[in-house]
């Protein structure tokens, strides 16, 4: 479990009362209290992150029902921090080994410095007295120190050869949490921070090239869910993942925003021809047959509705998200299964 950012300290007291209430509103809401649905609930009833309590708040104003995974997202959006704990790990492995590294050339400096400094001698032997004794003992000294030399050299090749190997390791371990964090494991595209990441650049870098989002929720999805249960949910939210996949092009990024909702971000793309993408998918996704292999249940055709939003002069990437969230909305309110577009109170560019 992702770990939690409590924002308030409480006095046992205080969090024994929060603690029954919040089992109380999970109870009551009819969700288990499971720890991450109990830490939501904890933390939406203590008023610690107002983030939190107004979405949850709107969300139950809406007559909405909560559940599990309702709880989780909100978790997911306004509580886990603490990602980078894996990463920090692996960043204190890289820095022993830097240690390491230092400490062997140290010992390479040293070795080379003795070294340097037995030659010395010797030679200062050889120029006074050079009799065939003083001569066979300076030999002896050089081949000695000689050996001395290589040996440390060896060992130190070694023990570099093991570092190097170890932090090729430390890479890739680094390479791999760094895309965790940033996938969904579920459908295998980015999710929101990843999203958020490469949006923010996107509007950096290229501050006067169309850029336009695409919002894609599942319609009815709690019923697929309610009627033949979460695991063939999961399976609907990952053909709706790769249905959105086939019709991209490669620089464009497909992310899975939230519990059944969408985002896709099109670079150098005008809200026409985003309009044109998100009926592809539409149409993509109506034209979907699922069958549950283990009982050859067909699932019944489901639909998505689609907004599109194009960025404007000043617009930043919550006002674009904003627009683009109601333009999906405006789909749900004429009736879903379509695409609405951002300024345009039609729809676009066919519905069902
Ligand atoms: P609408 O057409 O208005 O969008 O209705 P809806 O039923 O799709 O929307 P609602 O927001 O009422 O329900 C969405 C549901 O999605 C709630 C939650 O149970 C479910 N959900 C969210 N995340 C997941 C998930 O990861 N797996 C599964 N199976 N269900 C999820
Ligand atoms: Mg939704
Ligand atoms: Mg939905």
């Amino acid at each position: 479990m992702p770990a939690t950012a409590l924002s308030t300290q409480h006095t046992v007291e205080q969090a024994k009362a929060l603690a029954f209430r919040a089992v109380d509103f999970l109870l009551e809401h009819e969700v288990a209290p499971i720890p991450l649905s109990y830490g939501v609930a904890y933390e939406y009833l203590s008023g610690g992150s107002p983030e939190l309590c107004r979405t949850l708040d709107e969300y139950l104003h809406s007559g909405r029902r909560i559940d599990a995974f309702v709880l989780r997202d909100l978790h997911e959006r306004h509580l886990a921090v603490d990602r980078s704990t894996p990463l920090r790990s692996v960043g204190n492995d890289l820095q022993q080994l830097l240690g390491e590294l230092t400490q062997n050339i140290e010992e390479a400096g040293r070795g080379a410095e003795e070294f340097g400094q037995a030659l010395e001698t010797t030679l200062g032997h050889l120029g006074h007295d050079a009799d065939a004794q003083s001569l066979r003992i300076i030999a002896t000294g050089l081949v000695s120190a000689t050996q001395r030399a290589r040996q440390r050299n060896e060992h130190l090749q070694q023990r570099l050869q093991v570092t190097l190997a170890e932090s090729e390791k430390l890479k890739l371990e680094l390479e791999r949490h760094r895309r965790e964090a940033l996938i969904d494991p579920l459908t295998g595209l980015w999710n929101r921070r990843a999203m958020d990441n490469e949006l923010d650049e996107l509007m950096a870098i290229e501050p006067d090239a169309p850029l336009s989002l695409l919002m894609l929720d599942i319609d009815h999805f709690k019923r697929i869910n309610d009627t033949h249960g979460h695991a063939l949910g999961d399976a609907v939210l990952r053909h709706v993942a790769e249905a959105i996949r086939k019709c991209l092009r490669s620089e464009d990024h497909a992310v899975r925003y939230g519990g059944e909702e969408f985002l896709v971000l099109l670079p150098r793309t005008s809200l026409l021809e985003a309009a044109q993408v998100a009926e592809n998918i539409r149409t993509r996704v109506a034209s979907l047959r699922l069958r549950r292999r283990s009982d050859n249940l067909v699932l019944e055709p489901f639909t998505v509705s689609l907004g599109v939003a194009s960025r404007k002069p000043g617009d930043t990437r919550d006002t674009l998200l904003r627009r683009t969230d109601r333009a999906m909305y405006r789909s749900k309110d004429a009736g879903r299964n379509r695409v609405s577009l951002d300024g345009d109170h039609g729809h676009a560019p066919g519905h069902a």
